[in-house]
């Protein structure tokens, strides 16, 4: 059976986030993205007071051990506010928490998971390098074992939070005859923790998007890294990068449908008031064809995100329901922000309305956890056969550790509320 309701849990975190983001955050955004400044503690502290940054991690592991319905709708709202806040969802929680979850050993989870979700520690995701994106086996950082640590060397660029996350899910090559044949089976997953001696950060400063946001880069000079921060077995690095990409995803096609949304309700508000030619501009007929566009591109656009929270309460793969709900909804939120700036003629062209720093944010989404053309590729080999996803070791695990009931994914009054 298909329910298109949500629990009253769900729609409790999506009223908190809503409320929070338009009384604490919108107030400042435009000034914060100005002054390129990420405002730490009203961000972080604001998500973490709200729960928010273990929203969907169980409650034995200091989250709020919500489904992944609310993680999407909890991201949905973020980005209706600013990207920059969205982000912190889709590195810290999605990329970070849930590999955490799903590969971390017990001790592991323990010393890094659980100040995580309670937000006392943030948490970051680093693959990319200078010269290495789409092609991730490009990468060059290696980790060679001494003993009981490893020695990490190697830049990452392009990483968000380089300058703010306490912890880092760092991916380089532990085998270098494997490096050289560009076999991925050679790549191993560690936790890095900023004091680790020989790491440094700092900010990407050219950056003209996502600029309430921080992204940065940072190096790794012969950072020791004790033998227990490896995630997962050696050589499954790879491995974990990709499944972590399923939950980071999630968060990205939910939140660029939060951007659609945003898209619209600005472009509503400016057609009614705008005039030309003795009527509001609304009442032209081109105008009205881009606002009902991006009406119908954020229903789809939710449709497909909601869909992979429900596969992955259900604990079933989702891969590539997931890279469509991300292709889909990053490339319709640049349409979005494209035809709001249009509506807001000149306006749109300054700071002065916030549909210009839409179309700044929207454009990073369509090219990071997989740009529009490697979407492109995986969904067309989905369906020439060329692709195809196999049982990887370790799973996200299902909402509640278990498939969940028809009356889980109703009304839920008996589990633990966000906290608000
Ligand atoms: C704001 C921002 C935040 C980011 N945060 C993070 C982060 O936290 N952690 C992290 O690890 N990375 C992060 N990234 C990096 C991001 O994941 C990469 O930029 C992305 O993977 C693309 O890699 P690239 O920029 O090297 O582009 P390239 O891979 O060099 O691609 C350049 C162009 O070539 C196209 N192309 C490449 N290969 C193919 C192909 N086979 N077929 C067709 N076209 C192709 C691409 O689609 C693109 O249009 C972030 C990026 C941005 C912009």
């Amino acid at each position: 059976m298909i329910g298109f309701d949500l629990t009253d849990e769900q729609r409790l975190v999506e009223q908190s986030v809503r409320e929070w983001g338009g009384k604490e955050v919108a107030p400042h955004i435009r000034e914060l993205d100005r002054a390129h400044r990420f405002d730490r503690d009203r961000i972080l502290g604001g998500m973490a007071r709200l729960g928010l940054l273990g929203v969907c991690v169980p409650q034995e592991y200091g989250g709020a051990g919500l489904d992944y319905v609310c993680l999407g709708l909890a991201s949905e709202e973020l980005e209706y506010v600013d990207t920059s806040l969205r982000v912190v969802m889709s590195v810290h929680t999605g990329l970070n928490c849930l590999s955490l979850l799903t590969w971390g050993t017990e001790a592991q989870k323990q010393r890094y998971l659980v100040p995580q979700a309670q937000g006392e520690k943030i948490a970051g995701y680093a693959l990319t390098e200078p010269a290495a994106g789409s092609d991730a086996r490009a990468i060059q950082a290696t980790a060679v074992k001494k003993g009981d640590r490893y020695l990490l060397n190697g830049e990452k660029s392009w990483i968000s939070l380089a300058d703010v996350a306490d912890h880092f899910l760092v991916f380089a090559w532990t085998d270098l005859a494997k490096k050289q044949q560009r076999d991925p089976s050679g790549i191993s997953a560690f936790i890095l923790e900023r004091g680790f001696k020989g790491f440094s950060s700092g900010p990407m400063k050219e950056k003209w998007g996502i600029l309430a946001g921080n992204t940065g880069f940072f190096t790794m000079d012969q950072v020791e890294v004790p033998e227990e921060n490896i995630l997962g077995r050696p050589g499954e690095g790879f491995k974990i990068a990709m499944s972590a990409l399923d939950q980071g995803r999630y968060t990205v096609a939910a939140g660029a449908t939060g951007l659609i949304r945003a898209c619209r309700d600005a472009s509503v508000r400016y057609a009614k008031a705008r005039t030309t030619f003795g009527v509001e501009i609304a009442q032209h007929q081109l105008v009205k064809e881009m606002i009902a566009k991006m009406e119908s591109d954020y229903q789809a656009a939710r449709l497909l995100w909601l869909r992979s929270g429900w596969l992955k309460n259900d604990g079933r793969r989702n891969t590539r329901e997931t890279g469509l709900a991300k292709w889909f909804a990053t490339v319709a939120s640049e349409r979005a922000a494209g035809d709001a700036v249009q509506i807001h003629g000149a306006n749109g062209y300054s700071d002065e309305y916030p549909v210009g720093r839409f179309y700044r944010n929207c454009k990073a989404a369509v090219i990071y956890e997989g740009t529009r053309e490697i979407h492109a590729i995986m969904q067309a080999d989905y369906l020439l056969g060329y692709r195809d996803d196999r049982p990887a070791r370790c799973e996200l695990q299902p909402y509640g550790g278990r498939p969940p009931s028809s009356d889980d994914r109703r009304s839920t009054p008996g589990r633990p509320a966000i906290n608000h």
